[in-house]
């Protein structure tokens, strides 16, 4: 159910925007994911039609955009990407990485009217 909640989510961002900046309806919306989110979107793609339903997002189409994952090696101290939470660093293989970028979702563009 965790995509269920991350669908209310995206609609709520939209009409937090909507709201802002003043239109009515929505034709796609680009979303993008970081790959250590731990998204499955599939499921998210059904939720967001469900709940979106009654909305001004009802039929907008969802453009998913995947997002590596970036990592902060304290041994090198340099970022290193990495595609899951437990990875280890590129370059020296150490594990225990600080997770910089890839974990969250947001929007990045909204086609509207
Ligand atoms: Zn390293």
């Amino acid at each position: 159910m965790h995509e269920m909640s991350l669908a209310e989510n995206v609609l709520q961002m939209i009409e937090e925007a909507a709201l802002t900046q003043d239109f009515s309806r929505v034709h796609t919306v680009w979303l993008e994911i970081g790959q250590l989110a731990c998204v499955e979107t599939q499921s998210l793609r059904f939720y967001f039609d469900v709940v979106a339903q009654d909305s001004i997002a009802r039929n907008a189409k969802l453009e998913i955009i995947d997002k590596p994952g970036q990592g902060w090696c304290n041994v090198c101290r340099r970022p290193t990407r990495i595609s899951s939470r437990h990875d280890a660093c590129e370059k020296c293989g150490n594990y225990g990485l600080q997770i910089m970028d890839g974990d969250s979702m947001r929007i990045t563009e909204l086609e509207v009217e």
